[in-house]
């Protein structure tokens, strides 16, 4: 049977039910806990997040995928708490949201070293926590190249997903060259990867989403919310329109298996105000009415929440 790993033990793929696929507990910048201004109480967390979660599992949600790095805040004692508490499976990914946020001990590490640290996560667990990593997170690098850095990450994280059968998530999914190119040397079929914010306001026009569905990849329309009609919206908004029409094209156009969606939302941002107004529920309230709208019928959705996810998800033995 197809297992996945979540915070609170390896379950089978049947019981993840409706999955937000790419979100965030908490997300902040490498030393934002060390910022007396902005990190935040374990109550204020608590009671930031629990009432999200729970709003999330009464909707109907079953699974939040956190897509938190390894510098960037992830703490899964925490997490378990949480999963414990409102229901809602939670997993938990190794790597890092890109090579600009990993701290200076991995920024020079070996891909050997990484691999076996995110090998290790995966089939061990994340510190002392025994929670074993359920995915594995890479990036691109600001500035819209993939550097060194990020290379030596998605060498390693390919290495990783190959040996473990867990899959891979991408920040970003511009300049996808290198990546393919790594992914196939290291003999990692493509399926395995999530190409993700292809959607978002600033990369949707520089990514090149047929490319990647013809190479074998699959597509994360993730950024689902940020919208340029929020009252303060960030620099990454789009017209909400613009976003739901970029993703028909793929779910009427016959590649509704290559699709993922979320929203990318932070339950408690760390060191950062976050984004007023946006929550991981958007995809109850908002998105789901608005595919319903444009005609999406419910085995479609449920194909994209549910289906796609588990398969994505489940380790590939
Ligand atoms: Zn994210």
């Amino acid at each position: 049977m197809s297992k996945v790993n979540t915070v609170l033990g390896t379950i089978p793929a049947e019981e993840l039910g409706f999955v937000a696929i790419h979100e965030h507990i908490g997300y902040g910048m490498p030393g934002s806990e060390l910022d007396t201004k902005w990190w935040k109480t374990p109550e204020q967390r608590y009671e930031e997040t629990v009432p999200k979660l729970r709003q999330f599992h009464e909707y109907g949600g079953g699974t939040f995928v956190d897509a938190t790095g390894i510098c960037n805040g992830r703490d899964v004692d925490y997490y378990k708490s949480l999963s414990a508490k409102t229901g809602v499976h939670i997993v938990a990914c190794t790597g890092f949201v890109g090579g600009d946020t990993a701290l200076p001990h991995f920024a020079r590490a070996t891909v050997d070293y990484l691999s076996r640290q995110f090998i290790h996560e995966i089939t061990v667990g994340i510190g002392g926590t025994g929670a074993k990593a359920g995915i594995i997170k890479v990036g691109v690098s600001r500035g819209g190249r993939m550097t060194e850095l990020d290379k030596r990450i998605y060498r390693a994280a390919a290495r990783a997903a190959a040996a473990t059968g867990v899959p891979i998530l991408t920040h970003l999914a511009i300049d996808p060259e290198p990546a393919v190119a790594i992914f196939n040397e290291e003999g990692l079929p493509l399926d395995r990867v999530l190409f993700g914010h292809v959607d978002d306001g600033v990369n949707a026009p520089i990514t090149p989403d047929t490319w990647i569905v013809q190479q074998g990849g699959r597509l994360g329309f993730d950024t689902f919310g940020y919208e340029t009609e929020l009252t303060d919206p960030p620099f990454w908004a789009r017209p909400r329109k613009d976003r739901m029409d970029h993703f028909l094209r793929f779910v009427q156009g016959g590649q509704v298996d290559r699709v993922l969606a979320s929203a990318d939302a932070n339950c408690s941002p760390l060191g950062w105000p976050g984004v007023k107004g946006h929550t991981v529920n958007y995809i109850f309230e908002v998105l789901i009415p608005d595919l319903r709208n444009n005609g999406v019928d419910e085995e479609t959705i449920t194909r994209i929440f549910v289906d796609n996810p588990a398969d994505f998800l489940s380790i590939r033995n």
